[in-house]
C-alpha cells in the first residue's frame, strides 16, 4: 500500500523536548503513520536529508479572525513554520456581532489592531451572528493552516448590550445572555473566552474598548459559565499601565484562577514604561505563587522586542507635524524629492523640535505610531538586520554628528524599505531570556493579524530558532522546538498536535537548522482594497505540511488548503 507523503532522511526533532533522531516520517489521511526506515513507496516524497522533520509551530495569540476571510494561506505566520493558531485574543473577535454592528467592529479593530476598515469591509463576507454561525463559516473557508479561537468580550459585551456596552455596567439580564453565548460557544467549539483590561485597548472615539468596562464581577461570571461546563481557557490582556496598576490586576485576577479553576493566560512582558513598571520576574513570581495556591496558569511570552515600526512607507514619528504631513501626504516618489532638498530638510528637522514628549504613559504599538512622541533616539534602531544588534538612531548621529531627524530622512532615501523599530516592551534581550526560561512561559504571541503596518510579531518562531538557538546558543534546538509545539499544544489542550508521533495529525515542518532566519519586514499593499501593511517572510524552512498536505515549499504556498478548525473538548465529543 502506497503511503500519501514519505519525508526521508530527515533529523526528527519530536516536540518532546527528547533527542534528535534519523529518521523517514510516512502520512496516510492526514495523520503520522509510520517513523522509522519507511520502504513502502508514497504517492509523494520529500528529501529531507541534512534538514530537521520537526512538528508545525503552534502560536496560541494571534488576530487573525478577520485577515482569515481573505488571506487562504495565513500569512505572514505561515512562513516561519506556523500551522496553527488561536485567534479571538485579547477580547476582540468579529461574533458574536450584529449585523448593524459590523461597521462599528470594524473600525474598532482599526483603532485596537491596526486592521484597515477598508480591508475588513472589501474582504469579509459577513454572514454569521452568533459564535457557533462564525466558527461555521471559518470552517468552510479555505485556509492553509489550523484555527482555533475564542468567544471576544468586547464582541459579545456590544451582541448582549448594544452600545450600552461601551458605558454601562451589566445588569442581571446582560450577565444572563453573556454567559448563555459562552457557554453555546464553547459547546460550538471555542477554545474559551478572551477578554482585556490594557489600557492601550480603546475604541476609535478614544474611549476604553467595551471589555474595560465590565466590572471583575462580571468576568467572574463568564469565566464561572465555563467552569460549569469543566472547560475554556480564559485568556485576558493584562493592565500594565504601572506597577501598582499591575499588582492590583494581578491580585484579582488571581482569584478568578483560584475560584473557577478554568486555565488562564496572558501576556508577561517587561517594559520600561508606564507609572513605576514592576521588574519582568514579579510577573513570574505571581504565576509560580498563584501554582502553588492550586491555579492553573501561564504567561504568554514573545521572543524579542515587541516594536512600534516606523518606515517611508508607513509611519514616521513626524507625521502629525504640520510641515511634515504636507510632504507625506504626497506621492512616495515626490515625497523623496522633497526630503533631498537641503531647504525643506533644514525646516523638517527644526519642527521637530514641536513634538510632544513622551510622559508616564504606556503607549502600545497603535499610539506610538499615530500619536507618537518626540522620539527617545537612543531607543530607536535601523533594522539594517534581525539579529538584534542594530545601532541606534542616537549612535548614529553621534557617530555622523548630524541631527537623529537628518539619519532617518538619509536611512530612509537610501533605501524606503528600510524599517524603523522602537521597541516599546520587551527592550532587554536579557529580560526577555529570562521570560522565556522561565517553565511556565509560553513562547507565542506574535499577534498576526493585527498592528499590519504598527508591529511585526509573526517572525517569533524564526526568531527563536535563529537568534536564541543558533546565534546565543541560549536554547538547544530540541527545547525551543518543544516550546513552539508540545508545550503550546499541552497548554491549548490540543490532544493530537505538537509532537511528531504515530496518530497523530501530520502538522510537520521540514528546516535547515543552520539556516532558519527571518528575513527583514517590508511595507506591502497587499490587503483587500490595496491597504497596506508589514511583511516579514524567513529563509531556511523548506516545507511545511498540515494535515498531511504539503502547504508550503520554500517559502511558497502550494494552493493546498487543508486547515481545519481547532475545536475545544466539547465540541469534538458531540
Ligand atoms: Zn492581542
Amino acid at each position: 500500500m502506497a503511503l500519501d507523503l514519505i519525508i526521508k532522511n530527515g533529523t526528527v526533532v519530536d516536540g518532546s523536548g527528547m533527542p534528535r533522531y534519523r529518521a523517514d516520517v510516512g502520512v496516510e489521511g492526514g495523520r503520522i503513520v509510520e517513523i522509522g526506515r519507511i520502504r513502502a513507496a508514497a504517492e509523494r516524497t520529500i528529501d529531507a536529508d541534512g534538514l530537521i522533520v520537526a512538528p508545525g509551530f503552534i502560536d496560541g495569540h494571534t488576530h487573525m479572525d478577520a485577515q482569515v476571510a481573505w488571506d487562504p494561506i495565513g500569512s505572514c505566520s505561515c512562513w516561519h513554520g506556523v500551522t496553527s493558531v488561536v485567534m479571538g485574543n485579547c477580547g476582540f473577535a468579529l461574533a458574536p456581532c450584529k449585523p448593524e454592528d459590523r461597521e462599528w467592529f470594524a473600525r474598532c479593530l482599526t483603532a485596537v489592531e491596526d486592521i484597515p476598515t477598508e480591508a475588513m469591509l472589501a474582504g469579509i463576507e459577513w454572514n454569521w451572528e452568533t459564535f457557533p454561525e462564525y466558527l461555521a463559516n471559518v470552517e468552510r473557508l479555505p485556509k492553509a493552516l489550523n484555527y482555533g479561537m475564542y468567544i471576544g468580550h468586547s464582541a459579545l459585551r456590544m451582541y448582549a448590550m448594544g452600545r450600552r456596552g461601551l458605558e454601562e455596567t451589566a445588569t442581571e439580564d446582560d450577565l444572563r445572555a453573556m454567559a448563555h453565548a459562552v457557554a453555546e460557544a464553547v459547546r460550538a467549539g471555542a477554545m474559551g473566552f478572551s477578554t482585556s483590561r490594557a489600557t492601550t485597548h480603546i475604541t476609535p472615539d478614544g474611549a476604553p474598548v467595551a471589555s474595560r468596562i465590565a466590572a471583575w464581577e462580571e468576568i467572574d461570571r463568564l469565566v464561572g459559565a465555563m467552569a460549569e461546563l469543566d472547560s475554556g481557557i480564559f485568556q485576558i490582556g493584562p493592565d500594565i499601565s504601572g506597577g501598582e496598576a499591575q499588582r492590583v490586576f494581578l491580585e484579582r485576577l488571581r482569584r478568578v484562577a483560584l475560584d473557577t479553576g478554568r486555565p488562564i493566560m496572558f501576556g508577561t512582558l517587561a517594559t520600561k514604561q508606564g507609572k513605576d513598571p514592576n521588574p519582568w520576574d514579579y510577573q513570574m513570581r505571581w504565576l509560580d505563587e498563584t501554582v502553588a495556591q492550586g491555579g492553573r496558569v501561564w504567561g504568554q511570552a514573545t521572543t524579542r522586542s515587541i516594536n512600534a515600526i516606523f518606515s517611508l512607507k508607513s509611519y514616521l514619528p513626524f507625521d502629525q507635524l504640520p510641515g511634515w504631513r504636507e510632504i507625506r501626504a504626497l506621492p512616495l516618489d515626490e515625497q523623496k524629492a522633497r526630503l533631498r532638498d537641503p531647504e525643506v530638510r533644514r525646516r523638517l528637522v527644526a519642527e521637530e523640535a514641536n513634538m510632544k514628549p513622551k510622559g508616564a504613559e504606556m503607549q502600545g504599538g497603535g499610539a506610538a505610531t499615530t500619536d507618537p512622541r518626540k522620539p527617545d533616539y537612543a531607543n530607536l534602531f535601523p533594522m539594517f538586520d534581525v539579529d538584534w544588534d542594530d545601532p541606534s538612531v542616537a549612535d548614529l548621529a553621534k557617530a555622523q554628528n548630524k541631527h537623529p531627524v537628518e539619519i532617518i530622512i538619509d536611512l530612509a532615501l537610501e533605501n524606503d524599505n528600510r524599517v524603523f523599530v522602537q521597541p516599546l516592551v520587551n527592550e532587554s534581550p536579557d529580560d526577555v531570556l529570562g521570560l522565556l526560561k522561565h517553565p511556565r512561559s509560553l513562547a507565542t504571541f506574535s499577534d498576526s493579524g493585527a498592528h499590519v503596518c504598527q508591529e511585526m510579531g509573526s517572525s517569533l518562531q524564526t526568531h527563536l530558532l535563529s537568534y536564541w538557538v543558533r546565534k546565543r546558543q541560549q536554547f538547544t534546538l530540541e527545547e525551543a522546538v518543544r516550546m513552539l509545539t508540545f508545550d503550546n499544544a499541552s497548554a491549548w489542550e490540543l490532544p493530537d498536535r505538537g509532537l511528531v508521533r504515530t496518530g497523530y495529525a501530520a502538522d510537520l515542518v521540514v528546516f535547515d537548522e543552520d539556516r532558519i532566519r527571518p528575513r527583514l519586514p517590508t511595507v506591502e499593499q497587499d490587503l483587500p482594497g490595496g491597504a497596506r501593511r508589514l511583511v516579514q517572510k524567513a529563509d531556511g524552512i523548506a516545507a511545511t505540511i498540515v494535515n498531511g498536505a504539503v502547504a508550503f515549499e520554500n517559502g511558497e504556498t502550494t494552493g493546498n488548503y487543508a486547515g481545519e478548525v481547532l475545536k475545544g473538548r466539547l465540541a469534538k465529543r458531540a
